[in-house]
């Protein structure tokens, strides 16, 4: 998979297989990113000193505390707050903040860049293609609700059954960003948040302007 930018100058990808992971849409991101550098050190309105939600996905509250159960616990009820998401129908969990985000100093960096949200690390600050934006909110939406689900199960003695539907969420206790697509595909059909002919347009390879 590689990023480039297409026909209509919008953010876009050559083609996905099915068993490219998120893994390997962060590694194209990055690699778009090196090769088209935005101009973060001269952008008068930085995107992390801005009114709206940073969204916090269950991979990275689970890294910035360490794995801990209880520390993940505490640094929910702590630093997070409550935010319905409409368009997916369910309630996810943003930094507890006003503009800036937490975690971004007046120089303007990130202080947990290597453990930022994937939210942060999906973001590409221009134009971007409709099926980019499909990929880059299915991958969230389903490491947001991951978040939710894996909180419900910490705080509640839930049987094996009710655990066993929560999992049904492939990001589930996932230990990184390195599931496939292919999963995070079906789950969103069977949320109802995809439809397979959508799934099939995401799968087309199309030609680049390089
Ligand atoms: S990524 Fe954010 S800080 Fe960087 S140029 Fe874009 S809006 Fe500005
Ligand atoms: S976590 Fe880092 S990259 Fe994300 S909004 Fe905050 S400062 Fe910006």
């Amino acid at each position: 998979m590689k990023l480039l930018f297409d026909g209509e100058g919008k953010v876009n990808y050559d083609k996905i297989a099915k068993n490219t992971t998120v893994k390997d849409v962060l590694d194209a991101i990055d690699i778009f990113l090196n090769n088209n550098p935005l101009d973060c050190n001269g952008c008068e309105e930085s995107c992390c000193k801005k009114s709206w939600s940073v969204e916090m996905d269950n991979v990275c509250v689970n890294k910035l505390s360490k794995w801990d159960n209880e520390a993940a616990s505490n640094f929910v009820q702590e630093k997070l707050v409550k935010k319905r998401n409409y368009y997916r129908d369910f309630d996810q969990y943003v930094l507890d903040k006003k503009t800036d985000c937490n975690f971004i100093t007046e120089t303007n960096l990130c202080t947990i860049y290597e453990e930022r949200p994937v939210i942060c690390r999906l973001y590409i600050c221009s134009a971007r293609s409709y099926r980019y934006n499909v990929i880059r909110e299915l991958i969230g939406s389903t490491y947001l609700k991951a978040l939710v689900l894996e909180e419900k199960i910490r705080k509640n003695d839930f049987p094996e059954q009710t655990i066993d539907k929560y999992k049904r969420n492939p990001a589930v206790f996932a230990k990184e960003y390195d599931i496939l697509l292919e999963e995070i595909f079906d789950y969103a059909e069977d949320e109802g948040w995809l439809y397979s002919d959508e799934r099939d347009e995401l799968y087309e390879e199309i030609p680049l302007n390089l």
